[in-house]
C-alpha cells in the first residue's frame, strides 16, 4: 500500500468512518489517520444517524452491505437530517455493478468505491471532495456577505443620510400600516408635518454647512420628543418632517406640538434673519382622525399640510389642527 500524505494547503477533516465489520473500519481509520485526518466509528445504521447529528462529520465513508439497514438507508438518512447543508458521502461497497453505484448515488451519495479501495484513489477522492467542500464553504460565506450588503442597501434605502432618520420612503411605508393598524383598532392616529421656518435666510446667511447641522439638531429634538415606543419621526424632505403618532388624540397631538415648541425655545439655535424668534422655530400642520374603510395615506398627507399652511400663514412658530380648530398659541393663551 503506497502511504498516504496529508493534502497540502487543505485542512484535515473529520471523516465518519461506517462499516459493520471491524477490521475493514480499523484498517481504513489507519490510512486517514495517517493522512491526518480526524476518524469517527460506527459500526450500524443507527449509530451512524447519531453519530451523524452529533458530530457534525465534514465527510462520511459509508459502506453499503450492513446487517439491518444498509447504507443507501443511512445515506437518505442523513440527507433528510441536514437542512440546508452537504456532507459529501463516499459509499464504500464490494459491489461492482453499474446498477449498485447508480443506486449509491440515487440514495444520496455523492462517489462511489468498489473495496478494496487503494490508499492513492482514496486520497485523491478526499482531495476532491475537500475542495468541493471549501467551495460549498465560500459559497456559504459569499452568501451571508450578500444578504448583510441586502440588509444594509435596505437600511440605506429607508433612511435619510443626513440626519439618519428615516426617510420619505420609510415614512410613507409606516404611514401606510399605521392607518390600517389604527382603522383595525379603532384607535386615534396623529399625523404631523413640520417645516422650518424660514430656514431658506438662515441657509442664505450661515451658508450649507450650517445649515445642515442645523437639520440634524432639529432631527435629533423632534426624535428625542417622541416618547412612546411607536412614535415615528422621519425627514419627509428638505427642512421639512413627519410624525406619526398612533394612539394619539387631539389633545395628545397638541400636548406633543407645544413640547416641540418648548423644545425649540430650550435649544435656541440661534437665528438673527428670522423675523418670527432670535431662534430656529417650527411650524406644523396636525390631523388627528380614527381611520375609516375611506382614509387614505395622501387624504391624511394633504389635511397634514393644509393644517401647516394655516399654521405658517397665521405668523409661524405654531401647530395648527384642523379637527380642533385651533393652534398651539392659542392653547398657550388659554392656559
Ligand atoms: P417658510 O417659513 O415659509 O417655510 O420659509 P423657508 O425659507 O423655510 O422655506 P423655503 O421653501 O423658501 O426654503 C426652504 C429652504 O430649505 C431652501 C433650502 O435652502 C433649504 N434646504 C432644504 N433642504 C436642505 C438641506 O438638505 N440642507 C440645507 N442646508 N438646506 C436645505
Ligand atoms: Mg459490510
Ligand atoms: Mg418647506
Ligand atoms: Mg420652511
Amino acid at each position: 500500500m503506497q502511504p498516504i500524505t496529508p493534502p497540502a494547503a487543505l485542512p484535515p477533516l473529520l471523516i465518519l468512518v461506517v462499516d459493520d465489520q471491524a477490521s475493514s473500519r480499523s484498517v481504513l481509520g489507519a490510512q486517514l489517520n495517517a493522512a491526518g485526518h480526524q476518524v469517527i466509528e460506527a459500526d450500524s445504521a443507527e449509530t451512524a444517524l447519531n453519530l451523524f447529528r452529533q458530530e457534525h462529520p465534514d465527510l462520511v465513508l459509508l459502506d453499503v452491505e450492513m446487517p439491518g439497514r444498509d447504507g443507501y438507508w443511512v445515506a437518505s438518512q442523513m440527507r433528510a437530517a441536514e437542512s440546508g447543508g452537504w456532507t459529501p458521502i463516499v459509499f464504500l461497497s464490494s459491489r461492482d455493478q453499474d446498477q449498485d453505484l447508480w443506486q449509491g448515488i440515487e440514495s444520496g451519495g455523492d462517489d462511489y468505491l468498489v473495496k478494496p479501495v487503494s490508499g492513492t484513489v482514496l486520497q485523491a477522492k478526499l482531495r476532491a471532495m475537500q475542495r468541493l467542500r471549501r467551495m460549498q464553504l465560500r459559497l456559504i460565506e459569499l452568501s451571508d456577505e450578500l444578504r448583510a450588503a441586502n440588509e444594509q442597501l435596505t437600511k440605506l434605502s429607508m433612511e435619510d443620510g443626513l440626519t439618519g432618520l428615516p426617510n420619505r420612503r420609510a415614512f410613507d411605508a409606516r404611514l401606510q400600516q399605521e392607518i390600517q393598524a389604527a382603522q383595525r383598532d379603532k384607535q386615534p392616529l396623529t399625523l404631523v408635518l413640520c417645516d422650518i421656518d424660514l430656514f431658506k435666510a438662515y441657509n442664505d446667511s450661515l451658508g450649507h454647512v450650517d445649515g445642515d447641522a442645523c437639520l440634524q439638531r432639529i432631527a435629533q429634538l423632534l426624535n428625542e420628543t417622541c416618547r412612546r415606543p411607536r412614535d415615528f419621526a422621519a425627514r419627509y424632505g428638505g427642512e421639512e418632517f413627519a410624525l406619526i403618532l398612533p394612539g394619539t388624540p387631539r389633545s395628545g397631538a397638541m400636548t406633543f406640538a407645544r413640547a416641540v415648541l418648548r423644545s425649540l425655545e430650550l435649544t435656541a439655535i440661534p437665528h438673527q434673519q428670522s423675523t418670527v424668534k432670535p431662534f430656529v422655530t417650527l411650524s406644523g400642520g396636525i390631523t388627528t382622525c380614527i381611520p375609516e374603510a375611506g382614509t387614505t395615506l395622501e387624504g391624511l398627507l394633504r389635511r397634514a399640510d393644509d393644517a401647516l399652511y394655516t399654521a405658517k400663514s397665521r405668523g409661524r412658530n405654531r401647530f395648527f389642527s384642523f379637527e380642533m380648530q385651533m393652534d398651539t398659541l392659542e392653547q398657550r393663551a388659554a392656559g
